[in-house]
């Protein structure tokens, strides 16, 4: 570069030439375990392999490659690596869609959006990627649920599951949108009885939620993330009490209202309580409660003058000795869990609508004269006492294109777990998904099988993971090195480098991750107990956690329907990548939604060509070049000048540094550009004082072209690079370094 940088920015020569560069000395390969040196692990979201980038991918990478590059910059060890998410009905869709075999689609797909993320210059670790759908990848989840389902925490349950006809499939209740429809396509969804798999995290929802306090004081959790968290729990503080039916049987049931709990006019039973059979004795209630179960009634009920309610058989008695009727209905498990709770009319909108639909006089509260009642006091014996909507998680799916789960069932023995020497139990590969129902079951190759146990005659489990119990384990394996991939998964846990990585410093993923982090902080806590990652003591996978929110135009969704799509590749080709990089994280904080607009594009993209060009243009000044004859200035009359830009980059490089630890990207930028009016500015007083710059105004001002270089690293990586080359440093390690906070003001 001794010949000085093109006097033009061409974003287009510039980026292809340091992606070569990296790409020829491996620049973002994951540092071999060195103890004694500062690391950690960035954990960007796993893509689903949906086939294209889109422009908030782009955000969400942006954030996380600009934090990468920046604890490089620092001479910090990252790890960044990512795998597909590539299970799931997303992928089945798009494959029964493209007429092709999933397999096929998504190893397709994720080489497309590979190499968008390469054109883009993200900083990713591509040897340390995978695809969740690799068969050496997807034992993982077979591992883990034998692993789990020895330690109780899956189990095979006959409960009433969510259930879309559409999608043919169960769903979890967090993905039962508010309206009572799939989260997926959005028709109303029944609540039917079907075998299942569970994943037991009830287990953990208390540890979870007092954890979460450690990690708000950690400081490195957002808000929106911490948020999310109390948001997937459903924490509801109140008060239980203990009731008494005519047997002298105990019930626990719960309210919110602990001042007005003496008020309760009736109990609400949940259809998923264990024991609700207990108050159907009678049969017509007993049939009620069953086609309550089976699909008898749409989700989207959801309204408390429409849900479905049974009266029950018999009554409970309060502390007190009030005799209390009963109903069954789902009610509950929206409000507080599959519980029982106390119908305080007074107190609840939803109770008082109920109490009316049961013919109780209504109460306090909503009396004729419209004066507010005080409320009923609290109820005698009763203890503080807290529930949680989140109820344990169905992950069995009635489809094909998912991790086989690993049960056999023999006549003889029952239900049989294949031995983990076994795994993987491999999916196979000639189906072609239809759209509807199972074709896994109809493959009798697949489905015919020994018992491990006895050696007679079985026959597979045919349903097949959720993709969402992909999510447990899809932060782990990039820690593991390609070496040691196809290691046992015991060995793979013990493994230093597992102890070295975790946990990750910080997630970054969309504002939509709560459910699979808040899993994910499940499952490390199992394994902990279980007896791996125990140096996880915590049982927490990240230690910080920043969901930035999603990028929308005109204040809307973006869907190829409301033709409002902005096409990362196009704005690429038009502009180059450090422009588009640039303007997602100029446009708005992290955690606000980003409303689309060019003008942000525009904006940065005439910043880059500034400061490429006014680089250029002085550094050619300063090799003597083709620019005007230097006059000969007589008398240094601008030191204090030097003085005052030395003091602005000082401020500069600390305020872009404490943004930058932060994760403030917009704020970094905004400092960044700033920084670069003043250099300008600068320049500009100098030359209303003298008829040129001087050499040590001159080399002032590289200086600080050179600090502004550095600091740009971590957003406009390609550029910086090459402007920062031909400053006169070298090509070295992964990243431009990052300025010392102290500079030396030039004599
Ligand atoms: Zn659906
Ligand atoms: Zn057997």
């Amino acid at each position: 570069m001794s010949d000085g940088p093109d006097r033009r920015y061409d974003p287009h020569a510039v980026e292809a030439r340091r992606q070569a560069s990296w790409a020829e000395r491996n620049a973002f390969r994951t540092p071999a375990v060195a103890e004694d040196q500062p690391h950690l692990y960035i954990k960007p979201s796993a893509p689903f392999t949906s086939g294209n980038v889109h422009i908030g991918h782009v955000r969400s990478y942006s954030v996380g490659d600009a934090y990468a590059r920046f604890r490089r910059a620092r001479g910090d060890d990252v790890l960044f690596a990512f795998g597909f998410d590539a299970f799931g009905l997303p992928a089945e869709l798009g494959a029964i869609a493209g007429g092709e075999p999933p397999t096929a689609w998504v190893n397709r797909c994720a080489e497309h959006m590979k190499g968008q993320l390469q054109r883009l210059g993200f900083s990713l670790d591509w040897e340390r990627s995978f695809l969740s759908s690799d068969v050496l990848m997807y034992r993982w989840s077979q591992w883990m649920f034998l692993t789990l389902y020895e330690a109780g925490l899956v189990y095979r349950g006959t409960g009433t599951v969510d259930w879309c006809e559409n999608c043919q499939t169960t769903l979890a209740s967090i993905q039962v949108e508010a309206g009572g429809t799939c989260w997926r396509c959005h028709n109303p969804v029944r609540l039917i009885e079907l075998p299942q798999w569970y994943f037991k995290v009830s287990a953990y929802v208390t540890e979870n939620d007092a954890r979460l306090k450690e990690r708000e004081a950690g400081g490195k959790w957002d808000k929106v993330a911490l948020d999310s968290q109390l948001d997937v729990m459903g924490r509801v503080d109140g008060v239980e009490v203990e009731l008494t039916d005519a047997e002298g049987g105990k019930v626990t049931a719960f309210t919110p209202h602990a001042d007005a709990a003496a008020g309760a006019s009736f109990v609400v039973i949940s259809p998923r309580h264990p024991e609700a059979e207990r108050w159907a004795s009678d049969p017509i209630v007993a049939e009620q409660l069953d086609q309550m179960r089976s699909g008898g009634w749409v989700r989207s009920a959801r309204d408390a003058e429409t849900i479905p309610l049974i009266h029950a058989s018999g009554t409970l008695t309060d502390p007190s000795g009030r005799e209390l009727p009963v109903v069954i209905s789902p009610v509950v498990d929206a409000r507080f869990g599959p519980t029982v709770a106390l119908g305080v009319p007074s107190e609840d909108r939803t109770d008082e609508v109920f109490a009316r639909r049961l013919g109780l006089a209504v109460a306090a509260g909503s009396e004729p004269d419209g004066e507010q009642a005080a409320p009923a006091g609290p109820m005698p014996g009763a203890r503080e006492a807290v529930r949680y909507k989140a109820s344990d998680w169905v992950i069995s799916r009635q489809r094909s294109w998912g991790t086989p789960i690993p049960i056999v069932y023999c006549e003889g023995c029952g239900t049989v777990p294949v031995p983990k020497s076994d795994l993987p139990v491999v999916l196979p590969l000639d189906i072609t998904p239809t759209g509807t129902g199972n074709p896994l079951a109809e493959l009798e190759d697949f489905v015919n099988t020994s018992c491990p146990s006895c050696g007679g005659a079985a026959r597979r489990e045919t349903d097949t993971l959720d993709c969402h119990f992909d999510a447990l384990w899809l932060w782990i394996p990039a820690c593991v090195p390609p070496e040691s991939r196809d290691a046992p998964l015991e060995e793979i846990l013990a493994l230093g480098d597992l102890r070295h990585w975790l946990p990750s410093e910080r997630l970054v993923a969309g504002s939509d991750s709560g459910n699979f982090v808040f899993d994910q902080r499940t499952v490390t806590k199992a394994l902990r107990d279980i007896g791996h990652l125990d140096f996880l003591a915590d049982g927490e996978p990240f230690a910080g956690c920043l969901f930035h929110e999603m990028v929308t135009r005109d204040n809307r969704k973006m869907s190829k329907h409301l033709g409002n799509v902005v096409d990362p590749d196009e704005l690429v080709e038009r502009y180059g990548a450090d422009t588009v990089r640039l303007a997602v994280l100029f446009a708005a904080r992290p955690q606000k939604s980003l409303n689309w607009s060019d003008s942000a594009v525009l904006r940065c993209h005439r910043f880059l060509g500034q400061v490429w060009d006014y680089t250029a243009s002085r550094l050619a000044l300063a090799a003597g070049g083709d620019d005007a004859e230097q006059p000969e200035i007589e008398k240094d009359t601008s030191e204090h000048l030097r003085l005052k830009l030395a003091q602005w980059l000082e401020a500069g490089v600390q305020r872009t540094t404490a943004d930058m630890e932060e994760l403030e990207m917009h704020s970094a930028v905004r400092n960044l550009m700033r920084l670069f009016d003043r250099i300008k500015d600068f320049e500009k007083r100098v030359l209303a004082r003298e008829p040129g710059l001087s050499t040590a105004n001159l080399e002032a001002l590289l200086t600080a072209l050179g600090v502004l270089v550095q600091m740009l690293g971590p957003f406009v990586p390609h550029m910086a690079e090459e402007l920062w080359l031909a400053l006169g440093n070298d090509e070295r390690g992964s990243q431009t370094p990052w300025p010392g906070v102290s500079f030396r003001v030039p004599a």
